[in-house]
């Protein structure tokens, strides 16, 4: 019989389970709905309702813009998670971590130097780090490129800040910082580190490292984002930042935040991350699978690690594919996987080569069975062809 209700453009048949032949599969942006079927599971204790007259004020009853409950939250979940050590440390929140990420460079570039800052990041990386930092250029900090091109003694004396995005988006690998000296500063971006994308060796006790509710809880719109800082000074400078640039970060997100984050930690704050955990490997396991008999195509490996999170070793769930083009003349795999009907996003837009394209695998479900479904095609066509 005929559906009762419309099906999603893509799909058709009775029960919505087939694909539409024309449809394009969708793994371009990073949009985390993969978590959406958790918040179903918990629709009202995770809801907020906000009466007319509550939290009009710019600050809270401390006179500060951060609320001391959500940050207490947060230390709890880091706890939880065994992730970072929050202890005798500053937290700052953002308006996303997209705002804190400049916010950092702008705390750890030198006060009076001559030259700027060189900001730099090890390819292939976050094109953000690259394109804000251009933005906001100034007196104080540059982008500088590729983190390898200034490894080297020599550059000692400068004044460095390297981007360390770990697990590293687009390619899911664990990263460490490459420069060291006393001018080279490091900003960790630790926005997918979380057992739903990767073990978690070790709680993370870097000087300044960044978090986001979107890649924990999936709430990207919600534009919620922290700053675990170890020094005084650097966590100072960050909120001037925040002060100058927005007046601290939106009462109603910290609001919403709170919220998200009591639902997270009911009951020993487990289940997040194991229905995360769940749904990334069970992607990841089905594309592996799918790609085994590929000689044209291939993803990125990622060693088994130990977890202290779920206390054995596991496998790996990445919140991206990083999908590779072997055939030598495959040197635009975007445009290969456009033939087949398959959006990703560009590996120069990584500052890689064309060669490599980011598949976006934190989407909804019906975008991964599409993308799954638009990869085993592909593969068996080149298996034909043979
Ligand atoms: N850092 C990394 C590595 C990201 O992938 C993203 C989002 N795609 C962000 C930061 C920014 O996230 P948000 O501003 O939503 O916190």
């Amino acid at each position: 019989g005929k559906p009762v209700c419309e099906c999603n453009t893509c799909f058709g048949g009775p029960d919505c389970s087939q694909f539409s032949p024309g449809c394009a599969a969708d793994a371009d942006d990073g949009d985390p709905i993969f978590l959406e079927p958790f918040w179903v599971r918990h629709a009202a204790s995770s809801a907020i309702l906000v009466t007319g007259w509550h939290r009009m004020s710019y600050v809270f009853d401390d006179q500060s813009y951060i609320s001391q409950e959500l940050k207490r939250h947060i230390c709890k979940v880091h706890a939880i998670a065994g992730n970072a050590v929050t202890a005798a440390r500053f937290i700052v929140f953002g308006t996303g971590s997209t705002q804190l990420l400049n916010a950092a460079v702008h705390a750890l570039s030198p006060d009076n130097s001559s030259t700027p800052a060189r900001v730099v990041a090890s390819i292939p990386f976050y094109p953000v780090y690259k394109t804000q930092t251009d933005f906001f250029q100034s007196t104080e900090f540059k982008f500088q490129g590729d983190t390898s091109m200034w490894n080297d003694t020599s550059n000692t004396s400068m004044n460095f800040i390297e981007f360390v995005t770990s697990p590293n988006n687009p390619d899911g690998q664990l990263k460490k910082a490459i420069l060291e000296g006393p001018s080279v500063k490091t900003i960790y971006d630790h926005a997918y580190y979380w057992p739903h994308f990767t073990a978690i060796p070790a709680p993370a006790d870097e000087d300044v490292m960044i978090f986001t509710i979107s890649k924990l809880t999936g709430h990207a719109g919600t534009r919620f984002g922290w700053a675990v800082i170890k020094d005084e000074a650097v966590y100072q400078r960050m909120l001037t930042y925040m002060d100058l640039n927005t007046i601290g970060s939106s009462r109603d997100s910290q609001l919403r935040a709170l919220k998200l984050f009591k639902v997270v930690l009911e009951g020993g704050g487990r289940e997040i991350f194991e229905f995360g955990y769940k749904t990334m490997r069970n992607r990841w396991e089905k594309l592996s699978n799918a790609l085994l008999v590929s000689q044209h195509f291939s993803i990125q490996e990622i060693a088994y690690q130990y977890c202290t999170f779920f206390q054995k070793v596991r496998g790996p769930s990445p919140a991206y594919a990083w999908f590779k083009c072997e055939k030598e003349e495959d040197k635009d795999c975007y445009a290969v996987l456009k033939a087949a009907n398959i959006i990703g996003r560009n590996g120069s837009m990584f500052s890689a080569e064309n060669r490599y394209v980011r598949l976006s695998l934190i989407r909804s479900q019906d975008d991964f069975d599409l993308l799954l479904h638009r990869i085993n095609i592909l593969v068996s066509e080149e298996n034909g062809a043979r």
